[in-house]
């Protein structure tokens, strides 16, 4: 079918699981129960976190340039179960300046990007989606690929990336949260109306480029995901839209 074109794949964040064990079967039915199918619907108001890549998903090693660089701790597998199952979007928003520096080509970025995926998925975890700006603002070195050296909306603290999901998702900014390890990350979030969480893991907050201060620190992401589920439980569900 894929041959002969008869076949179309689409990302989206809505419910979708196949149910053909009796286990499968029984957590559905649970889904059902706890209302996550009918609040994945995108009708209704969606809740996200949004996460930076580096430092906070995989290990901070510096600029990453080959997926076989990709270490992601125990601790995020747990912690993206824990956003998986609670009806929050689990969305990756990173600056990947590799591209225009000329370490990889986009093809090299998004082959990095499907093995992380990938590496998520044998931890049968998922990310609802992963958005990367591959530009960098500045001009004049030998090695730059000049195309991607702009200044643009996409490079975190812009919030171009993030607004195309909130449009794309429908998701409630004043219920959502961006999770990172940079007051870049943090200032990203405020840009965007979100809450903020700063972690320990990767910079820690150590880049000092912003003067932005998070709502909330935490460990690390799994740490991170435990408060906002504590804060989200005392919050409201986001309301209907039609
Ligand atoms: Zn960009």
């Amino acid at each position: 079918m894929v041959g002969e074109e008869r076949a179309y794949v689409y990302r989206t964040t809505e419910y979708i699981k196949d149910m053909g064990t009796p286990e499968r079967h029984a957590e559905v039915t649970r889904h059902v129960a706890s209302g996550l199918v009918a609040g994945r619907n995108l009708k209704r108001k969606q809740r996200a976190i949004f996460l930076d890549r580096d430092g906070t998903i995989n290990e901070y090693i510096g600029l990453l340039s080959d997926p076989r660089q990709l270490q992601v701790p125990d601790e995020v597998y747990t912690a993206l179960a824990a956003i998986n199952d609670s009806g929050f979007l689990a969305i990756v928003v990173s600056n990947q300046p590799v591209v225009a520096r000329n370490l990889c080509s986009l093809d090299e970025l998004n082959e990095i990007n499907l093995r992380l995926e990938a590496m998520l998925g044998e931890r049968h975890v998922y990310l609802d989606d992963l958005m990367c700006c591959p530009h960098h603002p500045d001009r004049g070195f030998p090695e730059e690929n000049r195309e991607y050296k702009i200044a643009c909306a996409c490079r975190k603290p812009g919030t171009a990336l993030l607004d195309r999901a909130v449009e794309a998702y429908n998701i409630d900014r004043r219920a959502s949260y961006f999770v990172g390890d940079t007051t870049t990350d943090i200032q990203t979030g405020r840009n965007a109306g979100l809450r903020t969480v700063l972690l320990a893991t990767g910079k820690a907050g150590s880049d000092g480029k912003y003067d932005a201060h998070a709502d909330l620190g935490a460990a690390d992401l799994h740490d991170a995901v435990l408060m906002i589920l504590a804060e989200a439980a005392l919050l409201p569900a986001p309301a209907d839209t039609n």
